[in-house]
């Protein structure tokens, strides 16, 4: 497998979700330079004064630059938050033609200098555009991500953690399929705090409504916050974070994000949120869960719903 070299990141696009992933970056001291390119040129200046004005009290100095394409021909990574943003009402689904065209624009810009590293996509529908993205770039799957479940993921481990009063790190259970309205939990193998989801839900009604309950509000509160605040940002901004210190820092960990499956859950040729080894090649591989029935049954109608958006493009 390709091994990205150095620990330079590119981060095309940034608007809310870009500048939470670049705070987030500089403050946890990942990597040493983080240029960044965007289309609106005082915006951007803007930002990348404001974060280097934090550097100072980072763990590590990261270099923040205005960046333009020539910078992707040495980096190691280069992260795509451009595009529309979900308009309150709009489905994820709904963005896709607009989003596609951007990447097409921004991948085939990006290979054009030489570029030998990594993407991760976080723009929505991500997992419909990193499917474009592996496309455009014409790369080894395992070296385009896409944030894909990671946020849905995260949200439901804080929930689960409110619920059995631990911490999220404590909880480890799954969001997969579809970042969007067809994802779904993996109770069968999820664990909060010792106890089996699966176990616990089978043999106490109430716990089973309060952990559907729960998995709704994970569902439904990107819906919220845009209604709220406009846009969701620092839950993904920090899910990316994590996902680049897993691979500068060659890591190995299981996180859950939008893989290219290739007959794992019985299905090829389609980019969908999954538990995946990340380390510095990128996706090491896919960890298969064992599905119940019921599981294996929604998680083929999350398949089916991208794929039918996805032939539309290919
Ligand atoms: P935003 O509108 O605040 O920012 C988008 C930025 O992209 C803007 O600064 C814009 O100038 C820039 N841009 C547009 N076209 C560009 C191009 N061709 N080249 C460079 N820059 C370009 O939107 P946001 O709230 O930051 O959301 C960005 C994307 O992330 C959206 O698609 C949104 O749906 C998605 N998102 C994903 C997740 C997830 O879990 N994967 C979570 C939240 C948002």
């Amino acid at each position: 497998m390709q091994t990205a070299v150095g620990n330079k990141v590119v981060l095309i696009g940034a608007g809310d979700v870009g500048v939470a992933y670049a705070y987030a970056l500089v403050n946890q001291g990942t990597v040493d330079h983080l240029a960044i390119i965007d289309i609106d040129a005082d915006k951007l200046e803007g930002n990348v004064m404001d974060l280097n004005h934090g550097v100072v009290w980072a763990p590590s100095r990261t270099r923040v630059t205005v960046g333009s394409y020539e910078d992707c021909a040495d980096a190691a990574l280069v992260v795509i938050c451009a595009g529309s943003a979900q308009r309150p009402g709009e489905t994820r689904l709904d963005l896709v033609g607009r989003n596609m065209a951007i990447m097409k624009s921004i991948t085939e810009q990006v290979m054009a200098t030489g570029f030998d590293g990594l993407f991760l996509v976080a723009s929505n529908p991500v997992d419909i555009l990193t499917y474009g993205v592996w496309k455009y770039s014409g790369l080894a799957s395992h070296r385009v991500i896409g944030t894909g479940t990671v946020l849905d993921t995260a949200r439901y481990r804080y929930m689960l953690g409110e619920l059995f009063q631990v911490a999220p790190t404590s909880v480890h259970a799954y969001i997969i399929g579809e970042h969007g309205d067809t994802g779904l939990p993996v109770i069968s193998s999820g664990m909060a705090a010792g106890v089996s989801l699966r176990s616990r839900a089978e043999a106490d009604e109430t716990f089973a409504t309060r952990i559907n309950e729960i998995f709704e509000r994970t569902r439904d509160a990107a819906y919220h916050i845009i209604d709220k605040k406009g846009s969701t940002s620092y839950g993904i901004g920090m899910g990316m974070a994590r996902i680049t210190r897993a691979i500068m820092k060659n890591q190995e960990v299981v996180v859950a994000v939008s893989a290219l499956l290739q007959g794992e859950y019985g299905r090829e040729d389609i980019y969908i949120g999954t538990p995946a080894v990340i380390n510095r090649t990128g996706i090491a591989r896919v960890v298969e869960l064992d599905l119940q029935e019921k599981e294996q049954e929604q998680f083929d109608n999350s398949v089916q719903t991208l794929d039918a958006i996805l032939r539309e493009f290919f």
